[in-house]
């Protein structure tokens, strides 16, 4: 029997972008269990029911404890020296947009910092693309056109002195649920304290809301121009913070300008509801708008992003303790990964890819040969241009397309016909590795090491509590290996993720004097005892600063080159047409029902982790379609039947839950389940790759598909 004592761990949870501090007790017996860290600003001791159980899902079944190529194993050399080589010969003979990397916010900004400086500054290519493009890349893109960088104005703290929450397309409870215990604690401590729920579905979140607003899908933009009008109308404009710090108030009005029956068509909404939210929302100055994917999965995504920020700036609500607009991440890592520039369309430390002064700054930091001069391909583009033939080598790092991505049935075929397909997993057996050429076994949440950042701008340390097992690597090790291989040693000879994270930091500050919003210039250099020792804190912390900054903008300060936060008025307004023009469908027509697509509350992703866990798979134990009761008469569909969705030849089954939470002509169906967990579940497989032409996210929550009886 081992002796000694107990030992204790601060990490943090691989979930969601709350991104929560965990204490993980390691005992002699290599037992662990998980509580909440009292002293983390995320979370101060609270765990949800994914984090809690946590401990039941580090065990080693079903992990891919060795590289493997083409089904054999294989040992590390040879499978890199494989990957290295084909890499190379497919660029030398195609040229360097032959190749790509898709990675995932959940990967730790370590690894993503090391793919991004080999795809961009190495190889040369832009086409390194993230699974976070599904889950907030129209918040990106809604930052940068208004903040001119991708800022998040306020904090957590920001809910708990709110006098108004406004939450948006975010079923809080379930998606993000100690943010949502925080706001019900603090409800209950002030019941003053007044919550909205915009959301076509009434989820658990509208049961602590004073009101509940049930939207069209795809409303948003109206509701929100509606509400612009409304401040200016009602003379609620904050004038002096409009002319001294904004630019761009005169267009986005003038769409605004509409009336209210108009815009309750457009939204869904009752008019004697919109005045009582407009006239809530009005006066009352300490007021959060969060929003979250059921904004950013849409093809209007950014414009929505940009009609709530609109409010904001026209009230000069922002940056201020209880005042401002709030984007809400869905995964854990999600605001790192861009932070080091992992999406296809920005350099790292939030520089901008088509700007050349910022291409020319890191490509002199990185001593690189060369710098990608344009973006690469986003996600839904870097699938279909693997299935035209475009790229003929890709890398798939920490997450599963084959279930995850819109026409996840093409993104199986392409990947089947891509000539060489690298997946570096934790797992041996998903529906993404069992379509790769070479499977690399990754280091897994408790073996990694490295930063996370979540909502918050809030950079905190994972830390390592098991030992590395069988073979695998930390991906950033991985990355490195295959760089040197392929010719680039001086870039890549890192020994630890402090090293990768010194140089992060320091390249933040590179040639930044506060143009820039990211800059963690306080840690540049920083050593492994400092790194081991790194206490959570918000960017930015510039050189000399001793703390984080809390929020940004209450004084203007913006990042454009003007200096001024910008109104921006949505596509329809600038081009005179849009997706505004259609009326919401309001029952099914025959397209079918607009399918909506989301998280539940226990489990993750496509379940590789929750779905060990028996107590967590109690509370949803299997793939379910929510419809409107008149729907299901109409359709012909019992309680607790089984139904069958369908879009042109893909299909999938999922169980009747009959419940008027569900909007009519709506139905809503867990993105959770594929074929490892139940037969024909993968839901993705019936969603149309559409998305947003300003950021690139897919409609994933406004599908169409039809319903049957199975
Ligand atoms: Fe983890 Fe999110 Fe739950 Fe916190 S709220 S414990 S980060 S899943």
């Amino acid at each position: 029997m081992a002796t000694g004592a107990a030992h204790d761990v601060k990490t943090t949870c691989p979930y969601c972008g709350v991104g929560c501090g965990v204490i993980a007790t390691v005992t002699p017996d290599g037992s662990v269990s998980v509580s909440g860290d009292p002293e983390h600003p995320a979370n101060f001791g609270r765990l949800c029911s994914k984090g809690s159980a946590l401990a039941e899902t580090i065990d080693l079944d079903g992990r891919l404890l060795r590289p493997h190529i083409d089904g054999r194993p294989a040992d590390w050399d040879e499978a890199l020296d494989l990957v290295a080589a084909r890499f190379a010969s497919t660029i030398a003979e195609h040229g360097p947009d032959s190749v790509a990397f898709y990675v995932s916010g959940q990967l730790l900004t370590e690894d993503y910092y090391v793919a991004n400086k080999l795809m961009k500054g190495f190889i040369g290519s832009a086409n390194i693309d993230t699974n976070s493009r599904l889950c907030m890349a129209s918040s990106v893109a809604g930052h940068r056109r208004a903040f001119g960088t991708d800022t998040v104005p306020g904090n957590y703290e920001d809910l708990e002195l709110a006098d108004l929450i406004v939450l948006v397309g975010s079923n809080l409870a379930w998606c993000h649920p100690v943010l949502y215990q925080r706001i019900a604690a603090e409800k209950e401590r002030r019941p003053s304290l007044k919550i909205v729920v915009i959301d076509p579905r009434r989820t658990m979140t509208a049961d602590i809301a004073d009101m509940h607003l049930a939207i069209s899908p795809d409303g948003d933009v109206a509701l929100f121009g509606g509400l612009l009008s409304w401040i200016a109308n009602t003379g609620a404009l904050n004038y002096s913070y409009i002319s001294n710090f904004t630019t761009g108030a005169a267009q986005a009005l003038r769409f605004g300008a509409q009336d209210l029956r108009a815009v309750s068509r457009k939204c869904g909404i009752a008019p004697s509801q919109l005045i009582e939210f407009y006239s809530l929302f009005t006066r009352t100055e300490r007021t959060v708008t969060v929003y979250s994917q059921g904004v950013n999965q849409s093809e209007t995504g950014t414009d929505k992003v940009n009609a709530i920020i609109n409010c904001h700036l026209a009230t000069g609500r922002i940056g201020k303790p209880g005042a401002s607009p709030f984007s809400v991440t869905g995964q854990p890592n999600a605001m790192g990964g861009r932070e080091v520039g992992g999406m296809a369309n920005m350099l790292a430390a939030h520089m901008d890819i088509e700007n050349e002064t910022h291409r020319a700054r890191v490509q002199r930091f990185w001593q690189a040969p060369t710098v990608a001069t344009r973006p690469g391909r986003k996600a839904v583009e870097m699938f279909e241009a693997i299935g035209q033939g475009h790229i003929k080598a890709v890398w798939i790092a920490g997450t599963n397309p084959v279930d995850s991505m819109p026409e996840a049935d093409r993104v199986r075929a392409a990947l089947a016909a891509c000539p060489f397909v690298v997946v570096s997993d934790v797992l041996a057996d998903t529906d993404t590795t069992r379509v790769a050429h070479v499977l690399l076994p990754a280091a897994a949440w408790g073996e990694k090491d490295g930063t996370v950042t979540n909502s918050e701008r809030r950079i905190s340390r994972q830390r390592p509590f098991l030992p590395l097992p069988g073979s695998a690597r930390p991906d950033w090790d991985i990355m490195a290996d295959v760089a040197r291989r392929m010719g680039f040693a001086e870039g890549f000879s890192y020994t630890t993720a402090a090293e990768v994270f010194a140089e992060h930091a320091a390249l933040s500050a590179f040639e930044n004097d506060g143009e820039r919003d990211f800059d963690i210039g306080a840690h540049a250099g920083i050593d492994a005892v400092g790194y081991e020792a790194l206490a959570p804190f918000q960017w930015p912390q510039r050189r000399g600063a001793v703390t984080g900054t809390e929020r940004f903008f209450a004084a203007g300060g913006f990042f454009t080159p003007e200096g001024k936060g910008r109104f921006v008025a949505p596509r329809e307004a600038r081009a005179g047409t849009g997706p505004l023009a259609r009326l919401p469908a309001q029952e099914p027509t025959d397209q079918g029902f607009i399918l909506n697509t989301g998280r539940v509350r226990d489990h993750w992703h496509t379940m590789t982790r929750t779905g060990k866990s028996p107590r967590l798979s109690q509370h949803m134990a299997e793939p379910f379609v929510e419809i409107h009761p008149d729907d299901a008469v109409q359709s012909g569909i019992a309680e607790a039947s089984l139904v069958r969705l369908s879009k042109g030849p893909a299909q999938a089954i999922a169980r009747a839950l009959i419940t008027n939470r569900q909007r009519r002509g709506s139905v809503f169906v867990p993105m959770h389940w594929n074929d490892r967990f139940a037969s024909n579940a993968r839901i993705d497989a019936l969603v149309d790759a559409v998305t947003d032409p300003v950021s690139g996210q897919p409609a994933l929550k406004q599908a169409r598909a039809s319903l049957a009886s199975f």
